[in-house]
């Protein structure tokens, strides 16, 4: 498994929600983790815009089976594959500026599938909202995008805390025990 952007060694996790406005301003809950593509500098609640354009890799080989424009969310790539432990899902990257995948379209672990955006008319700090999907989805719209169905996403955090490692040791010393509950970053590869 990749995780989803590059440099992940120079990444800061957030703590899942950076538009902490998010619930109130859609009426709905958050599905996914959002993530930065740079270091929080201490203060501050995110980068800002620094990580524009940064660098979205497909978390395993799979295929890309949704990719375009969607309210809200921007463009979206839908990458259906098979984690290590034989199950299938969809990883779902959203807020994308750019997509350079299709419908369709092969892809390998690590390749690069798009670049970090704000979503659509630019509605967020630049990130990464990434949601994990159950494959196959229990009610399948005809072009695959996300609905109010939430019953088809699984926890992006169980999922990444399952497949990843996470250097607890290096988590604290940067983060400090007040990030205990947002153990997602300085990941190592498998
Ligand atoms: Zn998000």
């Amino acid at each position: 498994m990749i995780y989803p952007l590059v440099n992940w060694a120079q990444i800061a996790q957030s703590a899942g929600v950076l538009d902490p406005a998010y619930e109130a301003q859609f009426h709905a809950l958050h599905p996914g983790t959002d993530h930065n593509g740079q270091i929080i500098l201490p203060g501050q609640r995110d980068n800002g815009d620094r990580d524009l354009g940064w660098k979205l890799t497909a978390v395993s080989d799979g295929q890309i089976v949704a990719a375009g424009f969607y309210p809200v969310f921007g463009n979206i790539a839908l990458l259906a594959f098979t984690a290590p432990d034989g199950r299938r899902w969809w990883a779902q990257y959203a807020h994308a500026r750019r997509l350079l995948v299709k419908p369709g379209q092969w892809v390998k672990a690590g390749e690069v599938i798009g670049g970090m955006g704000k979503g659509a008319d630019n509605a967020f700090p630049s990130h990464l909202h990434f949601e994990i999907r159950r494959d196959p989805p229990s009610v399948v719209s005809p072009d695959c995008w996300p609905s109010a169905k939430f019953r088809d996403r699984a926890s992006a955090v169980a999922f990444i805390q399952r497949h990843y490692v996470v250097d607890q040791a290096a988590w604290f010393k940067f983060y400090g025990a007040a990030s205990v509950n947002v153990p997602l970053s300085l990941i190592q590869l498998q």
